[in-house]
């Protein structure tokens, strides 16, 4: 019989993508500086996300693994005012319920740091540990006890394909990090975590295209966009390189999506999309993150609002002189 722990695997554990997705946004929540990813066989074999945050202490290590024991919601306001990119405290047991788990951990002020293994959400050892401050989890064999699911995942360079998407986006979204993101010995991604999108920009990109996209910036009362838009000649064949933030949160919002594809709709040929990557920065009062598992959908509480800013702001830079 199927465990709650993983039961509730199937809405969060999905494929390697979503777990990295997981893994990733704890460092980020974590405040690290700089975030290590490897993987082996897109993901199937073996995740490694190795980060200087702040880490955890030999309790929250155990906390950590159990289901909703570290949720950040106590009441209905809460989630409202969430600034953290995880909030239900599901994660990690889901994905342990569904792998080999080997992770470490300390925090600056502790002298020794905790080594954890669990196995299909078994805990088998703890142990004190010599590791360097922040944290690192090791993922391997995921799905090794749901062969169903284990079965139905893609072909490495497909799974390493929604991989990258993922960190991409996070890496986009947080230019002060500094990302490395190798598949066995291929390094794929290396932002330098200055702060400066541009380079984040150029860095999964490339520079060529980097240096030719248009900057947006604009602030309309409580509203503010920032990032970068491609001018008209640059085109891709697909919508998957625009990409919208809300407060450091990639979103998927087909409204959004539609006022930047008609913008451009009588400056592209058909069936060609533009470069864009868009940081919209509100009150996190006025949107409702909990829509969905993997918080990927939004409510707006002004959607006509927060469009009308967007299709102001992109026309407003395509009409400067120098496009
Ligand atoms: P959530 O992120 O929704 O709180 P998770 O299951 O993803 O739930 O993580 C559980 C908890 O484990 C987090 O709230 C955090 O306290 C701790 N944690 C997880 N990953 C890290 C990390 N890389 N560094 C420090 N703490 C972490
Ligand atoms: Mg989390």
């Amino acid at each position: 019989p199927l465990t709650a722990n993983q039961i509730a695997a199937g809405e969060v554990v999905e494929r390697p993508a979503s777990v990295i997705k997981e893994l990733l946004e704890n460092s980020l929540d974590a405040g690290a500086q700089s975030v290590y990813l490897k993987i082996e066989n897109g993901g199937k074999d073996k995740i490694i996300v190795t980060d200087d945050g702040f880490g955890m202490n030999a309790d929250d290590m155990c906390l950590a693994f159990q289901r909703h024991a570290t949720s950040k919601i106590t009441t209905a306001e809460d989630l409202s005012q969430i600034t953290t990119l995880g909030f239900r405290g599901e994660a990690l047991a889901s994905i342990a319920a569904v792998s080999r788990v080997h992770a470490s951990s300390r925090q600056r002020e502790d002298a020794a740091g905790t080594e954890l293994k669990i196995e299909a959400g078994s805990v088998l050892s703890t142990k004190p540990s010599g590791c360097s401050e922040g944290t690192s989890i090791e993922i391997s064999d995921l799905f090794f006890n749901a062969p169903a699911r284990r079965k139905f995942l893609f072909n490495a360079s497909r799974e390493t394909a929604a991989i990258s998407e993922i960190v991409n986006r996070l890496a986009l979204s947080h230019p002060s990090v500094r990302f490395t993101y190798y598949s066995g010995p291929r390094l794929l991604l290396q932002t330098p975590g200055k702060g400066r999108l541009r380079e984040v920009v150029a860095s999964v990109y490339g520079l060529d295209l980097a240096e030719k996209l248009l900057e947006i910036n604009y602030l309309k009362h409580d509203v503010e966009l920032s990032g970068f838009l491609s001018p008209p000649q640059i085109h891709k064949a697909t919508t998957s390189n625009i990409v919208f933030f809300i407060n450091g949160r990639y979103i998927k919002d087909s409204i959004l999506l539609n006022t930047i594809k008609e913008v451009y709709n009588s400056k592209i040929p058909g069936g060609r999309f533009p470069v864009a990557i868009l940081n919209i920065s509100i009150k996190p009062g006025s949107v409702d993150v909990n829509v969905h598992p993997q918080k990927l959908t939004v409510k707006f509480d002004r959607p006509e609002y927060i469009n009308s800013v967007i299709l102001a702001a992109v026309e407003d830079c395509l009409s400067r002189p120098d496009t």
